[in-house]
């Protein structure tokens, strides 16, 4: 512990014979800082252009040795008249004076507009020369602030008439940052209050937007929601800390966890905004090349954020500062070309991501010390982030109903679809149906219809006649000795002959309008529409000639086939049922083969 403090008077000594020795010759160049004239009516004044800096490498200059620096103009302007340096080790001094010619306000509040800095020390030397000292700065428990306010802060005596030399120490892990402010306490207040309400606006939608995107996550079960909501969080915890109000509200006691808070929440905004663009463009299938990319930004996020627990501050948040950029660039370059391949969810996400992109490269420009810090710089991140989660929620949306009327087509399709299927399958069915009547109303060997539906018919036709007043003629056709056939030459013979007979019956009743039927065995049946007797007997005749005629070609032999028919006719004999017409026809074909075959024979009275 001696030899500590030993060594650092030791330095501090040489560091001041080196100065003198310098002081020497460059004081004539000097130009000290001209004393801020603190006028009755001026409420707040930025200290800026009256202060003058320097760089306490490895931070072991003492306040006086500073002090004796300052006066003979060894402090330098602040670059481009603004206290912005980006990440930088050792101590920085800022030197001003004051002179307070306003009787009214002896007391000022100083506040110091970054509220990161870690150690913040405050030196103020009146006109009797005595020194005092003030600390501030987030490595110090919030309790201690002179103000209980988000920016570290201190009371600054300022005696009417007399000049005061004000000297900050500031030592930080963080960007080097010191916007300072000097406010009478009624500025202050209005100040406060204004800061307030903008800050309770963002958060606000914030907010808002989370909910919004909850409950959307909760019905709709969407991992994009998901990712989005954690994005959101986590990008609010980062301006949170970076407000200096997690510092207030969150963890005053904890710095530990205040220095943790940044670098660990910068990269969990980064998984979740890579995780909500994976999702949300669905990089998976459309660009798999490109998911990758976005994985690999991923796994070095989550490594940087379990890093970072341990990592000092500095390294962990310069790492992960850096790395937003190239992060956030290649969220824009997936939009892009996602937009050009036609996926029109994209052109909305982008326009979102533009009002991000510049917003957060902004600040971390000025976080680098590239960019001033100003109204837009500071505040674009606020106002770029609001204006894309709010165009973001409306690309979800957006997305949502695309999603949504693609799938109402696809049912439709589908719906369509089975549709003509089942028509198909019903006409099919019907046809196949269709069939299978006309099957069972056929005759399986001879192809004219069977008893059963030549009994149906019969029947309508006779119902037709009694109302239409129309005739009706029957004829009953039985083979003459077919039994022989069959025994001489055989039963597939007699199959043949029965088949040709069926076919010369249906031949030449066709201009009578006959109905043909095979009434059992080697015995036909057939109905004559409109036909009278005379008309049924000519048809009967027709009939009994033509077998008689054609003699059937049977394995090269020619067989001849006689046939006898009864005539029924209803102008001769009016009948009650078809039981009745069939009855009379067949007693007349009876009549027909007593009276010797081949021949025609009409019902008896
Ligand atoms: P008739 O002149 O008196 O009518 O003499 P028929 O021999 O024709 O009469 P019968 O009723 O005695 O004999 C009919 C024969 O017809 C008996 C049977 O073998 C034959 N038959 C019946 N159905 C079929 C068939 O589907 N195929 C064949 N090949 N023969 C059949
Ligand atoms: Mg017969
Ligand atoms: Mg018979």
């Amino acid at each position: 512990m001696n030899a500590v403090r030993y060594r650092r008077t030791l330095t501090a000594l040489l560091t001041a014979l080196i100065w003198l020795l310098w002081a020497g010759t460059s004081a004539a160049s000097g130009t000290p800082a001209e004393p801020l004239r603190l006028l009755p009516g001026e409420g707040t004044h930025e200290l800026s252009p009256h202060l003058r800096w320097f760089h306490d490498r490895d931070a072991s200059g003492t306040p006086e040795a500073m002090l004796d620096r300052a006066a003979p103009g060894e402090f330098e302007p602040l670059p481009g008249g603004r206290a912005t340096f980006g990440f930088q080790a050792g101590a920085f001094w800022f030197h001003a004076v004051l002179r307070n010619e306003d009787a009214g306000e002896t007391r000022r509040l100083l506040v110091q507009q970054y509220p990161m800095s870690d150690r913040i020390d405050l030196y103020l030397r009146g006109a009797d020369g005595r020194l005092t000292l003030q600390r501030s700065g987030d490595a110090l428990p919030f309790a201690e602030r002179a103000v209980k306010h988000r920016q570290p802060n201190f009371w600054v005596d300022l005696p009417a008439g007399q000049p005061v030399e004000l000297l900050l120490r500031v030592e930080s892990q963080s960007s080097m940052q010191v916007p300072l402010v000097l406010y009478t306490q009624g500025d202050f207040t209005a100040m406060a209050r204004d800061g307030q309400i903008g800050i309770g606006l963002y958060y606000g939608i914030l907010l808002a937007l989370f909910f919004y995107n909850l409950i959307l996550w909760a019905t709709l079960r969407d991992a994009s929601y998901f990712w989005y909501m954690v994005h959101i969080s986590a990008f609010g915890l980062v301006l949170f800390c970076l407000n200096g109000l997690a510092f207030e509200y969150l963890w005053p006691n904890n710095t530990w966890l205040q220095d943790r808070s940044v670098p660990v929440s910068i990269c969990l905004a980064q998984i979740g905004m890579q995780q909500f663009v994976r999702h949300f463009l669905e990089l998976p299938s459309r660009w798999r090349r490109a998911d990758f990319v976005s994985l690999a930004l991923i796994a070095f996020f989550v490594a940087l954020g379990i890093a970072a627990l341990a990592l000092p501050y500095r390294v962990s948040t310069t790492l992960a500062s850096a790395m937003v950029l190239p992060s956030v660039a290649w969220v824009a370059i997936v939009g892009v070309v996602v937009l050009r391949s036609g996926y029109r969810p994209a052109g909305i996400f982008l326009s979102a991501w533009a009002a991000y992109l510049l917003g957060t490269a902004a600040y971390t420009l000025v976080a680098f010390g590239v960019l001033p810090k100003m109204f837009l710089t500071e505040y674009g991140v606020q106002i770029g982030s609001a204006l894309e989660m709010i165009l973001l929620s409306f690309a979800l949306a957006y997305r949502y109903a695309a999603l949504r009327n693609e799938n109402e087509r696809l049912v439709q399709e589908t719906n369509e679809k089975l549709e003509h299927k089942v028509a198909e399958r019903t006409a099919a069915l019907s046809e196949a149906l269709e069939r299978l009547a006309e099957v069972n109303r056929r005759d399986g060997l001879t192809g004219v219809f069977n008893r059963h539906h030549f009994r149906e018919q019969l029947e309508s036709l006779l119902c037709d006649s009694r109302t239409g007043h129309r005739n009706l003629g029957v004829l009953m056709v039985d083979v003459d000795h077919f039994k022989r056939i069959n025994d001489s030459l055989g039963h597939l013979a007699g199959d043949e002959c029965l088949r040709k007979v069926a076919q010369t019956m249906r031949d030449t009743l066709e201009p009578f309008g006959g109905i043909v039927a095979r009434f059992g065995g080697e015995e036909f049946v057939a109905a004559l529409p409109g036909c009278n007797e005379t008309r049924a007997l000519e048809a009967a005749e027709a009939v009994r000639q033509r077998i008689a005629a054609h003699p059937i070609p049977v394995d090269g032999r020619e067989v001849r086939l006689t046939v006898s028919v009864g005539v029924f006719s209803l102008d001769a004999y009016p009948i009650e049922n078809p039981e009745d017409a069939l009855r009379r026809a067949d007693e007349a074909l009876y009549s027909a083969k007593e009276e010797g075959r081949n021949c025609v024979r009409r019902a008896g009275a």
